[in-house]
């Protein structure tokens, strides 16, 4: 077996290997009900649910897919922010033995449909507001039937989650847009439901709970399939490394958004499995909100994102809200500064703030610093129970210690790979002494006690405000401009928001553009993150011998000038 020379760095009470159940996902729901019926399983802008409550409502979103014909296998995709419809929906449509695409609230029409295309996705469950961005793209995507909520429809629930199109035809909704929508289904039903008992599928921990969207290591979008299994280990291996937590006790502030892999597993499905009140918050960029909801709440736990802590640190509210009672912090998706963590800790007179690393082909963590033990600044921590890692080289050799190599993972958290992509997943996914190893695309370095670090990112993700941009799209977009030759999209370091997405634009020969207007255009194509903040022009880009544009090189040169202004 493999060397692990981290195990030796465990701090007492954490296993050093972790055997994860078979539970399916949904289980940890129904057994987080049984343990603890009358602790409040949600808490959304005043309004307690309990896990007795919750479950119910999970059971009757499940029959009624059911009874609108989602089989098992089939795609549900879900357009929410975090609100209980979202809790519903995703354990629900789990408990369908169907599978979960989660799709962003802030996707631009184009990116919804492709996504939903790509998935198969039949159904759709979506917030009135978001609605329009379907309605654009309506004809376009297999989707037959379309569920609408509205957050305010918040009680008596799932009631208003499902509108019979004769209730729509009867004008009960805000959004007139999705009465035309000839492709959703009535479900009547649902509001005439006497029993709640959804028909039990035989779904097992090997079966596909979530298609997870993401660039992976080249930049192609496509669905991670993350199984039960997966996501139940993930939870698990991080319950295991938060010592000293309280089953039945802790409150979990979840400002991050469940639609992204990390909020998922780290907020929504961990606080299912060691039965923690979920504190929803539908926007994290509302500091004040999450202040207000951590001190009225007293919330315990808070998983975030660097960008997140650090807006709480400069935020001018800070000051007099109590945020004592937060014991434990893991920051995961970008580096975390440390002078970011060292303010959060005195603003919170010590919660444990530490850094760690993960990515969505790994449900997502896979390495965090001690809770109470050691941390290294700078550094991503150690493996959790039951992950292996090794930093390799190009000929898929492990380098000598403390010199810096691609990353590599396997453990229970490993996706099965990517949807109906297996020449994708073969990039990936590889079989090395006995394991299937992920290998992340970052380059990292492992020192003498097991502490790992992210030295760069091989597949040149630009991260803004914990958001993930990936060059390639961003670039399509440019180069969709009438006046654009050819360019490249490079992410700039901000002192707010980690990276900011710079773009280098060679024209067309006699065509004219300006900053102003580039910027613009890809406004109205992207989200409004993944737009470029600044562009430069150049008559050409500099490229490798096959014809690669040298990204890297330009960032170098964009930094060396930022450094110098
Ligand atoms: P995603 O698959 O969208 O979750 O993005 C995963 C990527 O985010 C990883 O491959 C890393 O490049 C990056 N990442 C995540 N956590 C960290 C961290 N703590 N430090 C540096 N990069 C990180």
């Amino acid at each position: 077996s493999l060397p692990r020379p981290w195990l030796t760095s465990y701090e007492p009470g954490v296993p050093q290997d972790l055997a994860p159940s078979s539970r399916t996902l949904y289980r940890l729901l129904e057994d987080a009900a049984t343990r603890y019926p009358n602790r409040e399983a949600l808490q959304f802008l005043g309004q307690g649910t309990t896990f007795r409550e919750l479950l119910k409502r999970v059971r009757r979103f499940a029959k009624a897919l059911q009874r609108s014909g989602v089989q098992q296998g089939d795609r549900v995709a879900i357009m929410l922010p975090n609100c209980p419809q979202f809790v519903v929906a995703f354990y629900g449509t789990l408990l369908a033995g169907a599978v979960v695409v989660n799709t962003s609230p802030l996707y631009t029409a184009a990116e919804l449909e492709h996504q939903l295309s790509d998935s198969g996705s039949e159904t759709l469950v979506i917030l009135d507001s978001l609605y329009p961005r379907y309605a654009e793209v309506a004809d376009k995507v297999p989707v037959k039937r379309v569920l609408v909520s509205r957050i305010q429809d918040e009680l008596p629930f799932p009631k208003n989650l499902l509108f019979p199109i004769k209730a729509l035809k009867e004008g009960t909704l805000a959004s007139d847009s999705f009465k035309r929508n000839p492709r959703a289904v009535p479900m009547r039903f649902v509001t005439k439901l006497q029993d709640p008992d959804p028909v039990s599928v035989p779904i097992t921990a090997d079966d596909v709970a979530l298609l997870q969207y993401t660039g992976g290591t080249t930049g192609v979008p496509k669905g991670a399939m993350l199984t039960h299994r997966n996501l139940v280990a993930n939870a698990e291996q991080c319950r295991s490394w938060m010592v000293g937590l309280q089953e039945g006790r802790e409150i979990t502030m979840a400002a991050i958004p469940f639609f992204h892999v990390y909020g998922m597993t780290v907020a929504m499905n961990l606080s299912m499995l060691i039965g923690a009140t979920l504190v929803l918050v539908p926007n994290a960029r509302d500091i004040k909100m999450v202040l207000d909801e951590i001190s009225r709440t007293r919330a315990t736990i808070f998983p975030g994102v660097p960008t997140l802590y650090n807006a709480i640190n400069n935020h001018p509210d800070t000051a007099a809200h109590d945020l004592t009672t937060i014991r434990a912090c893991i920051s995961g998706s970008a580096p975390l500064m440390q002078d970011t963590a060292r303010t959060f800790r005195e603003i919170t007179q010590g919660a444990n703030l530490v850094e760690g690393y993960g990515l969505t082909e790994t449900s997502p963590v896979t390495h965090v610093n001690p809770i109470t033990g050691e941390q290294k600044e700078g550094s991503i921590g150690l493996p959790l129970p039951g992950v292996d890692a090794l930093i390799m080289d190009d000929a898929g050799q492990p380098v000598p210690t403390g010199e810096v190599g691609e990353l590599w993972v396997a453990g229970p958290m490993v996706m099965k790979g990517y949807w109906n992509m297996p020449d994708e997943t073969a990039k990936v996914l590889r079989e090395y002494a006995g394991k299937t190893w992920l290998l992340t695309g970052d380059m990292a370095t492992m020192d003498e006690q097991g502490f790992f670090r992210i030295v760069d990112r091989k597949k040149e993700l630009i991260i803004a405000g914990g958001h993930n941009i990936y060059p390639r799209e961003v670039e399509e977009v440019l180069t969709s401009h009438p006046a654009v030759l050819e360019a490249a999209a490079v992410g700039l370091p901000d002192p707010y928001r980690g990276e900011t997405v710079h773009a280098v634009v060679a024209l067309k020969p006699g065509m004219q553009a300006t900053e102003k207007e580039i910027i613009a255009y890809c406004r109205t194509l992207l989200s409004a993150y993944k737009a470029p903040r600044s562009v430069e022009f150049r008559d050409e880009l500099p490229k490798t011998a096959v014809g690669k544009t040298l990204r890297r090189q330009l960032a170098a040169e964009a930094r060396e000038r930022l450094k110098k202004e």
